[in-house]
């Protein structure tokens, strides 16, 4: 009997889960390659609103894990649909601190990207991490904010796993404005369900569905509100340690994605 038998669809996390920078995490090449040669639905579930759906897909090709677009779920994704789906966003503006991807995102959805001085007057305050963030941003998403600006995250991961180490995310950059503003954001990634809940409408079934993920905060809490199994891997940002303090149990604990298929 294999881990992987209970399930017939997986949601997996990217970050230390399925890569770290650019290397895949051992044995996960083959483990996807051969999930999906049993007939098991495989996507991909990130926080990371840097890229997009195709820059991640494309990111996987390279690592020789076959990914289209429409096996990726990305928290960019996750806040355009809710803000679709809650607002009205006719002639609407928004600010956002965040990548490329993530601006292109929230102006597929209809809103107005702002900038400069009309940026604090914005509708929208939407903050995802970013590289490039910097003082000027968190100005004008402040005075934004203080002049009434609805303010959403895409999360708010403290750190993610790099070759260097744990560096700061989302919730590093986000934290700065929250505290400026005295305001907290909206949050729509992991572990809130709203993202979950885009990513089942990619699933044939809701039944036999797991989650495997690196983070206890995010992937395993998400999964839990959101009902799904949820499968953690000591692969990436958290350790047995950190675990074994943790009052999120997971489901199930693995060292990496090799264990899904590991004879028990
Ligand atoms: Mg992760």
């Amino acid at each position: 009997m294999k881990l992987a038998d209970l399930f017939d669809h997986f949601i997996i996390d990217l970050d230390g889960v399925v890569y770290i920078g650019d290397k895949p995490t051992d044995g996960a090449i083959e483990t996807i390659a051969t999930l999906r040669g049993l007939g098991k639905t495989v996507i991909f579930l990130t926080n990371d609103p840097r890229g997009s759906c195709r820059e991640y897909a494309e990111k996987l090709n390279k690592m020789g894990i076959p990914a289209s677009p429409q096996d990726i779920i990305t928290s960019g994704m996750a806040i355009a649909h809710y803000l679709k789906k809650h607002y009205k966003l006719d002639y609407k503006k928004a600010y956002v601190v965040g990548s490329q991807a993530l601006k292109e995102e929230i102006a597929e959805i209809g809103l107005i990207l702002t900038q400069g001085e009309e940026a604090k007057r914005s509708d929208f305050v939407i903050v995802g991490g970013h590289q490039g963030f910097n003082y000027e941003e968190m100005k004008i998403a402040t005075i934004a904010i203080r002049n009434g600006a609805h303010f959403f995250a895409t999360n708010r991961d403290p750190v993610f796993p790099t070759p260097e180490g744990l560096v700061p995310a989302t919730g590093a950059i986000l934290a700065s404005i929250e505290y400026a503003t005295g305001k907290k954001a909206t949050i729509v990634g992991k572990p809130e369900v709203i993202i979950f809940e885009v990513a089942k409408k990619f699933l044939s079934s809701h039944e036999r569905v797991a989650i495997v993920g690196d983070r206890l905060d995010t992937d395993i809490l998400g999964g839990k509100r959101a009902g799904i199994t949820t499968i953690f891997t000591l692969s990436g940002s958290i350790d047995q340690d950190e675990l074994s303090k943790s009052d999120i149990i997971p489901d199930y604990v693995i060292n990496d994605l090799k264990d899904l298929l590991k004879e028990q």
